[in-house]
């Protein structure tokens, strides 16, 4: 084995391990320490330098396309046919608005990946029970066949409804390979194509906040200013929103977030149960509340602004309706407006004073005083949150709330204001790899996917959120998992999720597409290797950012490894054996399919250079040639003529809309739905019961190891960034547990094993964990790999139904 194959595979793989060549055999083999050979890293797996005809050294244009928020370039180094390192963007002058795209540690390891020891390798089939992880190797025909054969036996039997298309993120950046929106991938025009599949919406990023907005903006979905109008704003108020550890990329939110603070010098205020990284590096004050009591926190500060006549009246008068007695709809009861509400002239006749709000936040009165007159007095104020605090019981009033403050203060749709929602961005414009339309209109909400698999009879529009049809006609019988771990993983109650999908009775079969032995793909029936971003042709667009957009080619690094395809070739050798082989490819190949959706681009974008030339050059920018967006603009500037999508076309406070769904869909216990955005305790908060058995709050947060669980098989992040639980030492020192102690956490869904990190970045009563690992069950089913979802709840959010997966309440001990 030549000496320079060895340095690449050993600088790709880690010092841990070991490669030997056997020239007799002709073959390479990766042993651990031990001299194990490693899990699933076969000696096919490395190219033979002898037999090697490629280019002995070359460095390839490629993009991290994971579900972080960002997307980053990645420059490959490769040494005869093996990924030796990788390096990013270094083009442009290194200034702001012509930045270097920079990946972050985790787009730099990435060739820990691509030769990780968890990569799968051939097509399997399952032998054990589901979800046991044992396989035995078949051909890429049989497999094949067998998918065929079950796709028509199942449209027979229940028709294409039972066929669904699971959530999965794990490449959401790409254009031909992309992940997510399921819609747009490619087993979404496979099924298109051949009747259709059973639609679902939301997210587990936003379900909450994607669905309560509009019921006060308007529209589908709802922005904030970019973030580069952050240069126009005084004073940031920052609610749980932290893109030092999300949104990571030099070409992302946090670089831009900083690079606008500094040329604005506004302060920043972030309310956090935790002391975030953002916080740290850009704040200016951090307010620790407790989770799930944002809108106890807006109300207390809204009672302040009311009674001391700090609000924007003007703009009340003129852009919203709710408001104040005056401004309600016909529709509403006496006392249902939100000044009522909040002086407690309402339903509940509680005056929302700062002492009621200080007791539910944790955070002294007169700190909520002094906040709301600073927010109320400092204009322009942005006012922003995350998506942390919407994923939780009462989410969708939380983040409704929020949005109050930039109302109640006439923020909206003016420069260095905003509306209260996540940040904003600019985009280039750029074609999509066409999905075709799906024959199926029903949809679920996408945290019930469980639930149709096993009562899909009792899930209606009025119970479970079904859209598109009254009631599901169908269970789910067929599941498609591409490059995602939300089988289980990532949805909630993973105990809960193994029963369910363990008994093949239910659903039929799952066939999932990936890179890894992750914990979802344990669950598959038909296991089959996908291609990495290295080994294949795509390109990608910028995630969020401020104003700048980019477009990066991923280009072909290394040969394919093992006998893994890449998901456009699995689902055009599946179109063939579904008979529609000319209808899903148009007689393109990737490749070709690549260079037609550039030729669309480019007559969308016409600064896109050629497509050989952006291949070359392997990266595209683009200055904001405008102002930076700022929502609502033209609504500000003339809302006659440009009302927003409210049934009024104004800011709805109090919502007829909601009114209406809160009287007539059937809701859970404790479930509350309001017409105005007003504070609802959670169902397993700090004031609830159970917190007798389960005293502290936990929730979960992006951690920098991984991007949700991708990445989390590379040891080296392991290694940098262990996973730990927070907790602070007030409720260390209750429970004798020191810094660096395993612990065992647990409640009624389950129980982990997790090291403790004890800090005063976090409130007391409350613990939390990064979210991604992965689940890890011991014979006794106590989760060694510390998955937050083994603690989380199934039960859904009242109104988005989605995944309410900070709110949980557990006990910790010793272990
Ligand atoms: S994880 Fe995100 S920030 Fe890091 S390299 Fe990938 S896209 Fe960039």
């Amino acid at each position: 084995m030549t000496h320079i194959l060895k340095q690449a595979l050993k600088t790709a793989l880690g010092r841990r391990h070991f490669i030997k060549w056997s020239a007799a055999a002709g073959s390479a083999a990766i042993v651990t320490g031990s001299g194990l050979p490693l899990k699933g890293l076969a000696a096919s797996a490395l190219p033979n330098p002898e037999k090697n005809t490629e280019k002995q050294e070359k460095t390839v244009w490629s993009a991290c396309t994971v579900n972080c928020g960002s997307r980053c370039a990645l420059r490959h180094h490769v040494s005869n046919g093996v990924i030796t390192h990788t390096e990013t963007d270094n083009t442009g002058q290194d200034i702001y608005g012509d930045h270097q795209v920079r990946a972050c540690l985790r787009g730099r390891s990435f060739r820990q990946r691509v030769y990780n020891p968890d990569r799968l390798k051939f097509p399997m089939r399952r032998v054990g029970k589901r979800g046991e992880g044992r396989f035995e190797r078949i051909s890429w025909d049989e497999a094949l066949d067998t998918i065929a054969d079950s796709l028509k036996h199942i449209k027979e039997e229940y028709g294409n409804e039972a066929i669904y298309i699971n959530y999965a993120t794990g490449t959401l950046g790409g254009t031909v390979s992309k992940s997510w929106p399921p819609a747009a991938t490619p087993f979404a025009r496979l099924m298109n194509g051949w009747g259709g599949y059973l639609n679902h919406y939301g997210d587990y990023s936003t379900a909450q906040i994607a669905v309560s907005l509009p019921y006060l903006y308007g529209g589908s979905w709802v922005g904030n200013n970019c973030t580069s109008d952050l240069i126009n704003t005084k004073l940031m108020v920052n609610f749980g929103n932290n893109p030092a550890e999300t949104r990571m990329s030099g070409g992302g939110i946090t670089y831009h977030l900083s690079e606008a603070k500094q040329r604005s010098k506004a302060r920043m205020i972030t309310f956090d149960p935790r002391k975030t990284d953002t916080t740290l590096t850009d704040g200016d004050e951090w307010i620790p509340l407790r989770p799930g009591t944002d809108a106890a926190l807006v109300a207390g500060m809204a009672w302040v602004m009311i009674r001391e006549d700090l609000v924007d009246h003007s703009f009340l008068d003129r852009y919203t309706i709710g408001y104040d007695e005056e401004s309600l709809p016909d529709t509403a009861p006496e006392g249902a407006s939100w000044t009522s509400y909040i002086l407690g002239k309402g339903e509940d006749q509680t005056e929302k004073t700062p002492q009621w709000a200080a007791a539910i936040t944790g955070i002294p009165a007169n700190t909520i005083i002094r906040l709301a007159r600073e927010i109320a007095l400092t204009k322009p104020c942005n006012i922003m949150q995350g998506w942390g605090l919407q994923r939780t019981a009462a989410g969708e009033q939380a983040s409704r709330a929020i949005c109050m403050l930039a109302v109640m203060t006439g923020n909206v749709g003016i420069p260095g204001g905003g509306t209260g929602a996540r940040e904003g961005s600019y985009s280039i414009p750029f074609s999509a790899f066409p999905e075709l339309e799906n024959p199926v209109t029903t949809a679920i909400p996408m945290f019930l996917w469980t639930d149709a698999i096993y009562r899909h009879k009792e899930m209606t529009a009025l119970t479970d959120g079904i859209r598109g049809a009254d009631r599901l006609k169908a269970p789910i019988k067929f599941i498609w998992n591409y490059a995602g771990n939300c089988l289980v993983n990532q949805h909630a109650d993973t105990n809960r999720t193994h029963k369910i999908l363990q008994d093949d009775t239910q659903c039929e079969i799952i066939v999932v597409v990936d890179n890894h032995m992750t914990a979802s793909a344990r669950y598959a029936d038909i296991l089959l290797p996908d291609l990495t971003a290295a080994e294949q042709p795509d390109f990608t667009t910028n995630g969020s950012c401020g104003n700048m957009g980019y477009a990066i080619f991923c280009d072909t690094a290394v040969k394919p490894l093992y006998e893994c395809r890449s998901i456009y070739s699995i689902c055009s050798s599946l179109a063939k054996r579904l008979g529609i082989e000319q209808q899903y490819t148009e007689g393109r190949s990737q490749e070709e399919w690549l260079q037609a959706i550039y030729k669309e681009s480019r007559k969308i974008n016409s600064h896109l250079p050629d497509f050989q030339t952006f291949r070359k050059q392997g990266i595209v920018k683009q200055k904001n040639p405008g102002e930076p967006h700022v929502e609502f603009r033209s609504f500000r500037e003339n809302p006659e003529s440009h009302p927003l999508g409210t049934p009024s076309g104004k800011i709805e406070i109090y919502s007829q809309r909601l009114a209406d769904i809160a009287g007539s869909w059937k809701l859970g216990k404790d479930d509350i739905i309001k017409p105005l955005p007003e504070y609802a305790p959670s169902w397993e908060g700090h004031q609830s019961a159970l917190t007798e058995k389960y005293p502290l709050q936990m929730f979960g947060f992006h951690f920098k190891a991984r991007t949700h669980s991708t990445y989390g098989n590379v040891d080296l992040l392991k290694d940098a960034n262990r996973q730990e639980l927070w907790l602070n030492p007030v409720d260390a020192q209750k429970r004798g547990i020191k810094d660096g102690a395993l612990l065992k956490v647990w409640n009624n869904r389950g129980e982990i094993r997790i090291i403790a990190k004890v800090t005063e970045r976090i409130i007391p009563g409350t613990v939390a964990m990064g979210q991604g690992s992965w689940y890890a069950p011991d014979k006794n089913g106590i989760d060694r790999g510390a998955c937050m979802n083994t603690l989380t709840t199934q039960r859904p959010s009242p109104l988005a139904k989605g995944n309410p997966q900070h709110t949980n309440l557990v006990e910790v001990a010793i272990a």
